[in-house]
């Protein structure tokens, strides 16, 4: 990475807008946080962000040159225009191409990408790619969903047209529950923190778990890191919950691993702080699953017919701040073909 240029960056989530200057040297030089405005409309978003870059822009291009501005969107979206296509969360902004409204807003041309794939760019740049020392790998984010990315020799793979990736939405269970996206059993209806409280929700309703149903009578709106304290306590059902979590992973995993042989798949997003709970289970499913995994598996050694190369399944070293970091890295990693 060019050391001695900046960039903008801005992550655009469901509630907050955060921009920020950056440069690899020195991490963020500053950071503006605002509220999404969503309910007041796409234009208004837009003009949010776009003044929140020149403020910035302002600031520090005095200091620093511009490597350029990156901005990360939940999707779908098409790239590299940024085009919305449907974006379950944010009503109104279907067919928005993002990309040209900010570079109208602004003047200048920045790049829009999704916000699973940035924060996958920034885990391999500065978080466990970078502590690891390779430079790729595909990370998983459960979150409300099961975000992800792929990212190959430093630069996130879009596919054809950004929708590469999108491992979240592999069938995991051919007869499972209805998706938004249209299809029955994804990974994201199994393993985002989404699903953990719907399957509590569920158990609780069978009146055989009185663990979860004390946890519901304490506190209606429970959260799924209440469920992994339960089940951190030894609670049969919580336990149970992670345990899916795990196997719905590990399946899903194996596919990964088999498909792309990468060094390095990292899982990350809010579920993450129950990674021991739902660990043992995930890789019991990958051993079994991804014959490719148990010949790189890391604790089976060169001796024992294991191979000298090995595939890691790691938590995510960074944190609610990928994504941004992501966005702020995206303009060092890009060909200015792109632009
Ligand atoms: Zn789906």
């Amino acid at each position: 990475m060019a050391q001695n240029s900046y960039s903008i960056g801005v992550d655009f989530g469901g509630t907050n807008l955060r921009i920020a200057a950056y440069t690899p040297a020195a991490g963020f030089l500053e950071t503006i946080q605002i509220p999404a405005r969503v309910q007041a409309g796409r234009d208004a978003v837009v003009a949010d962000m776009c003044s929140a870059i020149l403020k910035l822009r302002e600031l520090y291009s005095a200091k620093f040159p511009l490597q350029g501005i990156g901005v990360g969107s939940p999707g779908p979206l098409e790239l590299p225009e940024g085009r919305f296509r449907n974006p379950p969360n944010l009503p109104g902004f279907d067919g928005l191409e993002l990309r040209a409204a900010v570079q109208q807003g602004l003047g200048s041309p920045v790049f829009v990408e999704n916000d699973a794939n940035l924060a996958a760019l920034a885990e391999c740049v500065v978080g466990k790619g970078k502590t690891l020392g390779v430079d790729s790998l595909c990370m998983l984010t459960l979150g409300t969903g099961v975000g992800s990315g792929i990212v190959l020799h430093g630069r996130i793979w879009d596919g054809m047209n950004g929708m590469a990736g999108e491992v979240g939405h592999n069938t995991i269970f051919a007869d499972g529950e209805l998706c938004s996206c249209g299809n029955h059993g994804c990974l994201e209806m199994l393993a985002s923190a989404t699903a953990v409280r719907r399957k509590a929700v569920e158990m609780i309703a069978t009146g055989d778990f009185p663990g979860l149903a004390g946890l519901q009578k304490r506190h209606s709106d429970f959260t799924p890191r209440e469920i992994s304290e339960l089940a951190i306590a030894g609670d049969a059902g919580a336990r149970k919950i992670f345990e899916e979590v795990g196997r719905a992973l590990g399946i899903g995993l194996a596919a990964a691993v088999n498909t792309l042989n990468l060094p390095l798949y990292v899982v990350g997003g809010g579920l993450i702080n129950s990674w021991k709970l739902f660990a043992p289970a995930l890789f019991e499913e990958l051993r079994h699953r991804s014959y490719v995994y148990r010949l790189t598996d890391p604790e089976r050694s060169v001796a024992d017919g294991g191979s000298p190369s090995k595939t890691y399944v790691m938590p995510a070293e960074l944190g609610p701040e990928a994504g941004l970091l992501g966005a702020c890295i995206l303009p060092f990693t890009v060909s200015r073909d792109k632009s």
